[in-house]
């Protein structure tokens, strides 16, 4: 008797344990990411990730600790938002803190974007790259909704913190939807009403080989093809262009034969054969085409300052440069003047303006003094300016009539 009392003790302890186990574990918030979560094994959306997921210097397991991504202290680690009725946090799932950010580690976190905020993001493709790489297309609220916005970033190679940029702006929005706001509309209301559809990478290829040089090409005839056009260099860093060599802004049908530049394929300011002879310019037009777009955001870097003019007639001049000024005020950023665009063609947006008469612009961020690929230093600055952009803009076409 005396003997069996500890152990049916011990017993019982170890049932109430595992209970207490299995109950914490119960009401875990469905949401919530845990930090050792390996993102290679999420269900990925309908895009094909790359072999060499979140490789290379950038910093991948850094960013599965929570606060260790966040420069910027007026935007640390907000809450999920209220609607979920949690206060579980999800980790910072875009990494600020180093400048090369990947296109697979772009994927890894749309993933996980996706995952955690699966009613108020839907994640497709508008087409391949020339290597046959997706271009993620992540809308952010009520497709449905009666105007659309469309936002872009990186179809120049060495521009490519415009991604970092873009992706953090979804999370942002995301993990504040229902409590956020611009002018007294809070972002739910704002994305109910106008859907923003971000492009983050338009030129993947592009992108990898500015970032990484052609290690990751594995067709070799290519990779001798794209050493050739970089004049025997192996440095990439300040590409531009798509694999093909051609520049893809200036690869659309606006002004496009008195476009100038190079005669030939290279890094950069080669406008191609043909209007959309590139997949991704292809890709990126055949997708505005099919969407009814109120007005579109094309991110480069660099010389803080917004290009919006494209020949627009008496009416459209005005309704734009207001929009235009708006986007100035808020992001301190200088407008480019008609007099110093007219030479401007062979661009998304100057293709935009011309054919769908609604505003454009082409937003460059980092200072002018800076060098492109810019230094992730930079980016504080830029996401304070850049963090309420698309907000600004959707809260402008729900409050000015037309
Ligand atoms: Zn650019």
């Amino acid at each position: 008797m005396t003997r069996k009392k500890p152990v049916i003790l011990l017993l019982l302890l170890i049932i109430a344990s595992c209970l207490g186990y299995i109950g914490l574990q119960s009401i875990s918030p469905a949401i919530e990411v845990s930090s050792q979560t390996d993102t290679g094994n999420l269900p990925k959306p309908d895009i094909t990730a790359g072999s060499q997921a979140r490789n290379g210097t950038a910093g991948s397991p850094a960013s599965g600790i929570p606060g260790s991504n966040r420069p910027n202290p007026s935007s640390a680690r907000p809450e999920v938002s209220g609607d979920t009725g949690s206060s579980a946090e999800i980790r910072n799932i875009i990494n600020t803190s180093e400048s090369i950010y990947t296109y697979d580690e772009m994927i890894s976190d749309i993933g996980d974007l996706e995952i955690n905020f699966p009613d108020k993001l839907k994640v497709s493709s508008i087409g391949k790259s020339v290597t046959g790489r997706d271009i993620p297309v992540l809308i952010l609220g009520n497709p449905e909704a009666s105007k659309n916005i469309l936002v872009h970033g990186s179809m120049h190679a060495r521009e490519y913190m415009t991604t970092q940029l873009i992706m953090k702006q979804i999370e942002y929005y995301l993990r504040n939807y229902g409590k956020g706001s611009y002018e007294g509309i809070v972002f739910s209301d704002v994305f109910e009403t106008v859907a923003v559809y971000y492009i983050p990478m338009v030129n993947p290829d592009g992108v990898s080989l500015s970032q990484q040089g052609t290690g990751w090409i594995t067709d070799s005839a290519l990779k001798s093809k794209v050493v050739s056009m970089n004049g025997g260099k192996q440095d990439f860093s300040e590409w531009k262009a798509n694999i093909n060599g051609v520049d893809l802004n200036l690869n659309f049908n606006a002004r496009w034969q008195d476009t100038g530049g190079v005669q030939t394929a290279g890094p950069m300011n080669y406008k191609g054969p043909k209007p959309e002879s590139e997949p991704e310019s292809r890709a990126i037009a055949d997708f505005t085409r099919k969407h009814d777009f109120d007005l579109t955001v094309s991110y480069h870097a660099k010389g803080s300052v917004i290009f919006w003019y494209f020949f627009q007639d008496r009416t459209h001049y005005r309704r734009d440069k207001l929009a235009a000024e708006k986007l100035a005020g808020l992001t301190g950023y200088s407008l480019v003047s008609p007099w110093k665009s007219r030479n401007s063609s062979g661009g998304y947006k100057d293709w935009f303006v011309q054919d769908f008469k609604k505003p454009g612009f082409t937003v460059e961020i980092g200072p002018p003094e800076s060098t492109c690929p810019l230094d992730i230093s930079y980016f504080p600055d830029i996401w304070e300016k850049n963090r309420m952009t698309t907000a600004m803009l959707a809260h402008y076409l729900i409050t000015v009539a037309e």
